[in-house]
């Protein structure tokens, strides 16, 4: 899989940013998986989350953001791309990390350059900056802004006041058809 990236492919607010994400997506993958490791270190997804975080994602500066690789991923029987979560508890206590970035290590190496950005961005926007009422400074986990039934669009088309708001963004949206993947579209709830 080609991942290099194409200047029509990236984004306005990327294109500054086209060189350090090429050289992100230059850190090796590994071709095979250890049979005996659950995780293993994304270190092209952790050079590419570092590079959008600069770019785009300013307000997560200040956090340690984790980045792994699992050999797969799925969810109620649903190919899984990734999966973003808040680090919190006896894992907070136990490591210096406040957010943590699961990628599917099989589908990753599927992905072009553009679609592994795209990925890593997706994750990203799951995590924000809060405050509590005191003013610290709090670490929020963010769902998706739609979650809807293809069904239930085709039958109803845009129903709902979130829904119409994407439809907006989809109609003004670049067409760079990135996902090809049909099947294994990228799933709820903070993945
Ligand atoms: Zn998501």
């Amino acid at each position: 899989m080609a991942t290099t990236l194409a200047a029509t492919a990236l984004p306005l607010d990327l294109r500054d940013y086209e060189e350090d994400l090429e050289e992100a997506l230059r850190q090796p993958v590994r071709d095979t998986w250890d049979e005996s490791a659950k995780f293993t270190g994304a270190v092209q997804a952790a050079a590419i989350g570092a590079v959008l975080v600069r770019a785009l994602h300013t307000n997560l500066a200040e956090f340690a953001i984790g980045y792994v690789f699992r050999e797969k991923i799925a969810k109620r029987g649903q190919t899984t791309l990734a999966q973003a979560s808040k680090v919190s508890g006896k894992l907070a206590y136990f490591s210096d990390y406040d957010f943590l970035i699961e990628v599917n290590w099989e589908t990753w190496r599927r992905l072009t350059g553009p679609q592994r950005v795209a990925l890593i961005d997706h994750e990203l926007c799951h995590f924000a900056r809060g405050e509590s009422d005191k003013g610290d400074v709090v670490k929020q986990l963010l769902g998706h802004d739609v979650e809807e039934f293809n069904a239930i669009v085709s039958r109803w088309g845009l129903w709902k006041g979130d829904l119409a708001i994407f439809g907006n963004h989809v109609r003004n949206a670049p067409q760079f058809d990135l996902f090809s993947l049909a099947t294994e579209g990228e799933e709820e709830g903070r993945d």
